[in-house]
């Protein structure tokens, strides 16, 4: 994991000056909101003009990143003489600056390249995360929604930070349900990552210390107002799951939930969240013991009351029909590469009754 992660109270104020070492012009990519109100979107301006740093930004970034959203913001740096990209937000900026980072550097790369080429390089990237959830200022990773797949699929370059700037002070505002679908997506993180075939001694170590961590902030997830450790440590969780995912990649819930927020606008952690309990629930028919570790490292007495604690942070609000689950079910079935970061053979049957039980 190369990234260089600073974790601090003012990490951009007090270390701002490391973007010096990365050139002159700095394209600023985030969403439209969320960073002009929590103060994230001003520190690195004000470093960027302490540090001569010009700078350019996007602030039209939507959520679950589009391919076209993607070209637009190369458009609008193309001819700018960009030399690295800071992405501002949540895993949407973030992960569409590394696909734009991407286009960026190779001018003639397309979107179909980005699907297909995985020697591709990027323009070097900053992270600043305002959410604690997907991880990506510690990934390769980069999630886009892809409307000629009509699904959401990450890119094949492999595309690491170069620093991450973690800063708990821009999530103290974090609206409950944005808190709630983001933790839940980190929660995700750790346990497919824990859970899948790529796992090995080191990759457990830190799947372990991250469940550690959240179960100590499970009690907080639907308060009102969180204290700034608790933020922290959210956030500190979700980067360590990303090490975590950045060595295991995620599995079935991932690959499950995509269709879930492509074709019912489901939030990326709800997606994931409400599937967990039975996609442990059918681990557990195979190996037991790490789903028992998991269970009791965030202090649950069993799946079941690990699946209440889920059920309460999220409305059953989804009309999907029997037809449509069958769909997602075929997705989900042809997608090798989520299926194979499962270890037990998994059928069509166990896919879907993991969609029908955990969707009823
Ligand atoms: P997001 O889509 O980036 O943001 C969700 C909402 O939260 C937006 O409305 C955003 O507002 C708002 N928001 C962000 N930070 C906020 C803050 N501090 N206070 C108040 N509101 C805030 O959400 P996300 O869950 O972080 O990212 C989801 C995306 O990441 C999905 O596309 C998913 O597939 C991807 N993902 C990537 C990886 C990876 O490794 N690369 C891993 C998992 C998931 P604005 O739009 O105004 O900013
Ligand atoms: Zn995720």
């Amino acid at each position: 994991m190369p990234t260089k992660i600073i974790c601090e109270e003012n990490a951009i104020a007090n270390h701002g000056s490391i973007m010096n070492s990365l050139g002159s012009t700095a394209l600023i990519v985030t969403g439209k909101h969320s960073s002009k109100t929590n103060g994230s979107l001003n520190h690195v301006v004000n470093s960027l003009k302490e540090n001569n740093i010009d700078y350019h930004i996007f602030d039209d970034v939507e959520e679950n990143p589009s391919t076209e959203t993607i070209i637009k913001i190369k458009l609008f740096a193309q001819d700018k003489g960009i030399d690295f990209i800071i992405g501002i937000g949540g895993g949407s900026p973030i992960d569409a600056s590394k696909a734009a980072g991407v286009l960026l550097f190779n001018s003639q790369a397309t979107i179909e390249d980005l699907f297909t080429n995985s020697a591709l390089n990027s323009l070097p990237i900053v992270a600043v995360p305002t959410t604690a959830g997907t991880g990506t200022e510690t990934t390769p990773y980069s999630i886009l929604t892809d409307h000629n797949i009509k699904n959401k699929r990450g890119i094949c370059p492999k595309i690491f930070p170069v620093v991450s700037f973690l800063d708990a002070t821009y999530l103290m505002d974090t609206p409950k349900n944005v808190t709630i679908n983001t933790s839940i997506d980190a929660l995700s993180h750790l346990i497919e990552g824990y859970l899948s075939t790529n796992s090995n001694c080191f990759s457990n170590a830190l799947a372990e210390s991250g469940l550690k961590i959240f179960s100590e902030c499970i009690s907080y997830i639907s308060s009102e107002n969180i204290p700034f450790k608790i933020r922290e440590n959210l956030l500190i969780a979700s980067s360590i799951a990303g090490m975590v995912i950045s060595q295991s990649g995620t599995s079935i819930p991932h690959g499950m939930g995509y269709s879930l927020t492509y074709y019912h606008n489901v939030p990326h952690g709800k997606a994931n969240g409400i599937l967990l309990k039975e996609y442990l629930k059918i681990y557990a028919n195979n190996s037991k013991d790490k789903v028992d570790k998991i269970i009791s490292l965030l202090n649950f007495s069993n799946v079941d009351e690990f699946g209440n604690f889920i059920d309460e942070l999220f409305s059953k609000d989804l009309k999907i029909t029997l037809d449509e689950l069958k769909n997602y079910t075929s997705y989900m079935n042809s997608n090798k590469a989520k299926l194979k970061n499962h270890p037990y053979p998994l059928t069509y049957e166990d896919i879907l009754s993991i969609y029908i039980k955990s969707i009823k």
